[in-house]
C-alpha cells in the first residue's frame, strides 16, 4: 500500500508545475519538491543511513521540514521530530533514547545541541548552505531502497507530563488513513483546497495539517511562527480555505481588538483541536466566522483523531467533542472494561487503522493503554443517546478536594464564560483541610476589570458549592506548550508568579 511520499509523486505527475508548497517568499512546485525529496533521501544512504534507522530533525517551521521528513522517509529512515524550544536537557534524553546518528539542525539551534553534549551524533548538518551543498551533490533520482506503508516515517516525542518523554511511532499507513478520513469528515484537500500550516510542524497534528493537502494534490503555506495577526492577514491573503487553529489562537484573536477585520470568507474548514475549546469561545468563533464553518476535533498523538463536531452541530450539542471520526469506533468504559451506560463517565478508548505504531525504545509501554485493539488517552467522557461525545477531563487532571471529585475543565468553562475572562487554568494545589484547594488562574481580557470576588460570584451561579475555587489569582498569562497548551503541570506548583 501507499507511502506519504507516493501519494506526493502522484500529485506531481499530474500537476508539476503548480505550487505545492510556500514559506515567506520561498515556495517549491510539486516537480521541484519531489526532487528535493529525492535529493534528501540519496543525501540519507550516501551518509550511510539504512533502512530502519533514524534522524533527529531540530527545525522550526521552515520549507525544509516537509522536504527532510519526506526525504528519509523515502530512504526507510524514521524522521525523529524535535521542537525548536526543546531544552538542551530534553535533547540529550530524545538524541540518547532515539539512537539517532545524524542530526539536520537549523543553524541558531546548533548552541542548543552543543550544549546537549551530542549524543551519540556522528554528523550533524547546518539547514543553510551546507546542507544545500549537500543536496546539490546528491542524486536527484528516486532512491532505490524500497519502503513499506509500515515503516515508521515519523516517531515524535509526547512532552512528558507523565514521567519521560516517549517517542511515539507513526506509520505512513496510520498516517495515509488520516489523510483520507479528514478529507472526508472536512470535506476539504481537493486540488483546488488551499492550506495554512499554522502550527509547529514536529507535532504530530502539526505535520499532518502540512502534508494532507500535498497527498491530495493541494496547496500549503507554513506559518513559521505563531502571530495571530499574521495568520489572520494569511487567510484573506491566500484564500484559505482548510486551517487548523488551537484554543489559544482564537483566545489571542478575541483578548485583543486590532480593530481590523479579516475576509475569512474563503474558509471552508477552520478546525480547533488539541486543548478544550471552551462553549463561550465556539460561539464568539461562530459569530466571528460565520456559522458553517467551524469543526472541533478530539484525539491524541498515539490515537490521531478519534472524533468531529460538525458546523451544524456547534450551537445544538453544548460542550461536546462530536461523533467517531471515519473509520473509527468509540467506547466508554468503566474500570473493570465494562461499556458504562449512556450519560454516565468513564475512560474514553477509540480503535481505528489511524493509530500510532508503539513507542519507541518501549516495548510493552503502548499496553498500559491498551485494552485489545482499543487504546485510551486517559481522558473521562460520556456519550448521549445519538452517539456524541462529550469530554470531561484528563483522567489525571481530577481533582479531590473534601473528599469530593472535581474535574477542572468544568471550573474552567465556567469561569470562560464571564466576559473579562480570556483565558483560565484550574488546578488542585495541597491543602492541610481540603486535601487539594480548587485554585484558578485567570488571564482578563484587553481593557476588561473584574476582581477575584467578581470572579467567584459569577462562579457561584452554576457551579455547586464544592466546586467553586479556593483562590483566584488573576495573572498577566499562563504557562503553555508549543501547541499553546496551558500546561496544568506548572500550574501546579503553585508558584505561577506573573500575578498582576
Ligand atoms: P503529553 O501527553 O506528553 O502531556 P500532550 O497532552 O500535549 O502531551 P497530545 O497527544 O498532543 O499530547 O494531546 C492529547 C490530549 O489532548 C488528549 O488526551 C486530550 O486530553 C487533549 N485534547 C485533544 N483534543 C482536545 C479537545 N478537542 N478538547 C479537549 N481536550 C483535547
Amino acid at each position: 500500500s501507499v507511502t506519504i511520499p507516493d501519494g506526493i509523486r502522484a500529485a506531481a505527475q499530474r500537476t508539476p508545475t503548480k505550487t505545492a508548497l510556500v514559506e515567506g517568499d520561498r515556495a517549491l512546485t510539486y516537480a521541484q519538491l519531489i526532487e528535493r525529496i529525492d535529493r534528501v533521501s540519496n543525501l540519507a544512504v550516501y551518509l550511510g543511513l539504512e533502512h530502519g534507522d533514524r534522524a533527529m530533525v531540530l527545525l522550526p517551521n521552515r520549507l525544509e521540514y516537509v522536504e527532510l521528513v519526506l526525504g528519509l522517509a523515502s530512504a526507510g529512515v524514521s524522521a525523529v521530530t524535535v521542537g525548536p524550544a526543546s531544552s538542551a536537557a530534553d535533547i540529550a534524553f530524545i538524541l540518547d533514547d532515539c539512537g539517532a546518528r545524524v542530526l539536520f539542525v537549523a543553524p541558531e539551534l546548533v548552541g542548543r545541541v552543543e550544549e546537549s553534549g551530542g549524543g551519540g551524533i556522528e554528523k550533524m548538518i547546518i539547514v543553510g548552505p551546507d546542507y544545500e551543498a549537500l543536496l546539490a551533490e546528491s542524486s536527484a533520482q528516486m532512491c532505490s531502497v524500497p519502503t513499506d506503508a509500515e515503516d515508521i516515517f515519523m516517531i515524535t516525542y509526547t512532552s512528558g507530563s507523565t514521567g519521560a518523554p516517549k517517542g511515539v511511532m507513526l506509520s505512513h499507513r496510520a498516517r495515509v488513513n488520516s489523510f483520507h478520513a479528514m478529507s472526508s469528515a472536512h470535506g476539504c484537500y481537493s486540488p483546488d483546497d488551499r492550506s495554512l500550516a499554522t502550527t509547529p510542524l514536529f507535532h504530530g497534528a502539526g505535520f499532518m495539517m502540512a502534508v494532507a493537502p500535498l497527498f491530495f494534490g493541494g496547496f500549503c503555506e507554513i506559518l513559521p511562527r505563531f502571530d495571530i495577526q499574521h495568520l489572520m492577514g494569511s487567510i484573506e491573503r491566500v484564500r484559505a480555505n482548510c486551517i487548523y487553529m488551537v484554543p489559544s489562537h482564537f483566545s489571542a484573536l478575541f483578548s485583543t481588538d486590532s480593530g481590523r477585520r479579516y475576509d475569512t470568507s474563503s474558509l471552508k474548514a477552520l478546525i480547533s483541536g488539541t486543548a478544550p475549546l471552551a462553549q463561550a469561545m465556539k460561539e464568539r468563533i461562530v459569530d466571528y466566522f460565520g456559522p458553517s464553518r467551524l469543526f472541533e476535533r478530539y484525539g491524541s498523538t498515539e490515537a490521531s483523531i478519534v472524533s468531529t463536531l460538525r458546523p451544524e452541530d456547534q450551537l445544538r450539542k453544548l460542550k461536546c467533542v462530536g461523533q467517531a471520526f471515519p473509520m473509527t469506533q468509540i467506547r466508554v468504559l468503566d474500570s473493570e472494561g465494562n461499556d458504562v451506560p449512556t450519560g454516565t463517565p468513564g475512560e474514553l478508548y477509540s480503535s481505528s487503522p489511524l493509530m500510532f505504531s508503539g513507542y519507541w525504545n518501549r516495548p510493552g509501554l503502548a499496553e498500559q493503554s491498551r485494552r485489545g485493539d482499543w487504546i485510551t488517552a486517559g481522558d473521562i467522557a460520556m456519550l448521549d443517546e445519538e452517539g456524541y461525545l462529550y469530554l470531561v477531563d484528563r483522567k489525571s487532571d481530577m481533582i479531590i478536594s473534601g473528599g469530593e471529585n472535581i474535574y477542572p475543565r468544568e471550573v474552567e468553562e465556567t469561569l470562560l464564560a464571564h466576559p473579562a475572562v480570556a483565558e483560565c487554568g484550574v488546578v488542585g494545589l495541597p491543602h492541610d483541610y481540603w486535601g487539594e484547594a480548587v485554585t484558578a488562574y485567570v488571564v482578563l481580557r484587553e481593557n476588561a476589570n473584574a476582581s477575584p470576588d467578581d470572579l467567584l460570584r459569577h462562579a457561584a451561579l452554576t457551579l455547586a458549592r464544592f466546586k467553586l475555587p479556593k483562590a483566584i489569582h488573576i495573572v498577566g498569562d499562563l504557562p503553555r506548550n508549543s501547541m499553546g497548551k496551558v500546561l496544568r503541570r506548572t500550574l501546579r506548583q503553585g508558584n505561577w508568579p506573573a500575578v498582576r
